[in-house]
């Protein structure tokens, strides 16, 4: 997800050398399910500090693996002052409702309401393997079930009308097929 307001680039070399090329709608690994991490080794470690200079290069508050073409069941969120590494997350309990605009970095410049759970305990494991009990609220909430649905193939357009769905869906299509 997106980040709405501005924040400070950060150009380091290094941070630039590491950063992955996010898919875009209708790539199909955004649509494949995800395969459940079994390894938490060095490679591993690795992959998840790129997916964050990826995400923090692109003002994401969130990002998901298959949206850097890697079917496995990783995500990632960073907002306001607090980061979380989602693997092989499981939801245990979600509590009533909200309804807000929802930006995917997947769908670039596309916003929409989604009404989603406004608390959740989720289980999800660290990138070293810790088993860790979340249980967060409002945007971090949204945050957390907009990533974790990535990990199912399932986006954030399949929560809105179809005639939006399918104009959305129209414009990503013929943005991937223009010529660059
Ligand atoms: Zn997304």
């Amino acid at each position: 997800m997106p980040k709405h307001e501005e924040r400070d680039r950060m150009d380091d070399e290094v941070l630039t050398q590491s950063v992955l090329q996010i898919r875009c709608f209708p790539d199909p690994v955004l649509k494949k399910p995800a395969e459940p991490v079994e390894c938490f080794d060095a490679e591993l470690l690795d992959f998840v500090e790129r997916m964050r200079a990826t995400m923090r290069m692109s003002d994401g508050v969130g990002l998901a693996a298959p949206q850097v073409g890697e079917s496995r069941r990783i995500a990632i969120v960073e907002y306001d002052g607090r980061s979380f590494v989602l693997i092989n997350p499981r939801l245990l309990e979600q509590r009533d409702e909200q309804t807000g605009e929802e930006g995917c970095l997947s769908f670039p410049g596309i916003y929409a309401e989604v009404r989603r759970p406004a608390w959740v305990r989720v289980e999800a494991r660290d990138e070293r393997g810790e088993l860790h009990i979340h249980e967060v609220e409002g945007f971090l909430a949204r945050a957390f079930l907009h990533e974790m649905d990535h990990l199912d193939g399932k986006l954030f357009i399949e929560y809105l009308s179809p005639l939006k769905r399918g104009m959305i869906r129209n414009k990503m299509r013929k943005r991937a097929a223009a010529p660059r």
